[in-house]
């Protein structure tokens, strides 16, 4: 007999979600990543002295429910932490010159002229199959997107927004309810990641990091999975959280159209490099982000929303196909500082999905497929990128197995 209820592969914040909720209804559940650490696209870089800052995602907002459900649940809700005035100052750096703005700001950025030449028209065309450049160059005239809005969109998922598409499956922009009781954007002490290492502390589950699954197939009424160790473990029930292209090279010896619907979402890599300096070496007047038009990063976040007295945090998160010493160089430029003054230096490489028209019927085909069955598919590419898009979809299908009397 299996000695787990569930196997969940991935130890990002879909994998720990999904096995934090099954284990809420008692199930035992065994968790493999692939890393040494936990968290995937939460990634909360600790120095040596106790400082950290975020590598990865570096906001929550109160409308992230399904996410506070676990911060609450795993016990970590009194380590959340309200983003402080910082994050109301954003930086925009155009060909070597920055200014500096609050939000409403940015708008008087836009050559008003453009927009009202556009507006009229724009704002009668229908939102139905568009994509956010088609929308919004519509809307506010070519200029106007490529000059301001498009670096800040393509600054939310550190790539190209353009062709996402602007509403369904896939698109960066939702409305959720709020959850008043909380702050309305905020990080935790420690950084996000310590929801997932909370998470995977859950009574029910087991985690083990350093473990990558190389296949998987189908075994009596359930399934087995062979880990790089060499290992072979079996459970009724199997949930995948990892990237797709990753799931589709799984899932194609045994479950090809699955495969097939996982291999057409597209994807990006994201390097990300994060630097430490002390606070007397930083030029920047304190803000949340710097959005470059037209440069090597989409992006430079900071920690300034949760100051620290001694030290900053920069976290760049680059286009591929640069080398680590031009990203170094790059950073060192914005910075305007040499190698010998950084305290601490991160590096990661991520895989990000890009959706694009046509998105939400990939997602309805990969339902399809799922429905009547015991595997699980979860992650960013279903409703969307963000941490509660991720979260949402693994308790979806999560209900959807336990209705099925798993
Ligand atoms: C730079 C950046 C900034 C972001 N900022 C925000 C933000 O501020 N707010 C927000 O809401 N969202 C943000 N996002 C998006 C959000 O963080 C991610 O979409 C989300 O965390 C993805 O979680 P996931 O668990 O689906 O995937 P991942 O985090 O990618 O986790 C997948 C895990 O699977 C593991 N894995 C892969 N292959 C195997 C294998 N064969 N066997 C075992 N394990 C394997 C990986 O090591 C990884 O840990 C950001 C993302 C990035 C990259």
């Amino acid at each position: 007999m299996a000695s787990h209820d569930v196997v969940v592969v991935g130890g990002g914040i879909s994998g720990l979600s999904l096995a934090w909720r099954a284990a809420q209804d008692g199930k035992r559940v065994l968790l493999l990543e692939k890393a040494g650490r936990l968290g995937g696209c939460l990634h909360s870089e600790r120095t040596a002295g106790g400082y950290w800052f975020e590598l990865g995602a570096h906001t929550a907002y109160n409308s992230y429910g399904h996410f506070l459900d676990v911060a609450v649940g795993a016990g970590v809700a009194g380590l959340v932490r309200e983003r402080g005035p910082a994050r109301a100052r954003i930086g925009l750096l155009t060909h070597g010159e920055y200014r500096w703005l609050t939000p409403p700001r940015v708008l008087l950025q836009l050559n008003w002229l453009e927009a009202a030449v556009h507006l009229p028209v724009g704002l009668l065309a229908s939102k139905e199959g568009q994509t956010v450049y088609s929308r919004f160059s519509r809307l506010l005239g070519r200029g106007n997107y490529d000059r301001v809005l498009g670096p800040f969109l393509s600054a939310v998922p550190s790539q190209r927004a353009d062709g996402f598409p602007l509403s369904g499956p896939g698109s960066l922009f939702k409305k959720r309810p709020r959850r008043k009781e909380f702050v309305r954007s905020f990080g935790f002490d420690g950084g996000l990641q310590v929801v997932c290492d909370a998470a995977a502390k859950t009574n029910g589950v087991t985690v083990e990091t350093g473990v990558g699954v190389e296949a998987v197939a189908k075994r009596g009424d359930g399934f087995a999975v062979t880990t790089a160790d060499g290992r072979t473990v079996e459970a009724p029930v199997l949930a995948l959280a990892i990237p797709p292209g990753v799931a589709a090279a799984l899932l194609r010896p045994r479950f090809g159209e699955l495969a097939s619907h996982l291999s057409s979402i597209g994807s990006v890599t994201v390097e990300s490099l994060g630097v430490v300096l002390p606070r007397g070496k930083a030029w920047m007047p304190e803000c949340a982000f710097v959005v470059p038009v037209d440069d090597q990063f989409f992006s430079c976040v900071t920690r300034d929303p949760f100051p620290d007295p001694e030290q900053r945090a920069f976290a760049f998160h680059f286009r591929p196909g640069l080398t680590r010493a031009e990203r170094l160089q790059r950073a060192l430029e914005v910075l305007k500082v040499t190698e010998a003054d950084l305290l601490h230096v991160a590096e990661r490489s991520r895989t990000l999905p890009s959706p694009a028209l046509g998105h939400g019927a990939i997602v309805a085909d990969l339902d399809h497929h799922l429905a009547g069955g015991r595997l699980m598919l979860t992650g960013n590419y279903f409703d969307g990128l963000a941490i509660e898009d991720c979260v949402s979809r693994s308790f979806a299908e999560w209900a959807r197995v336990a209705a099925a009397g798993t």
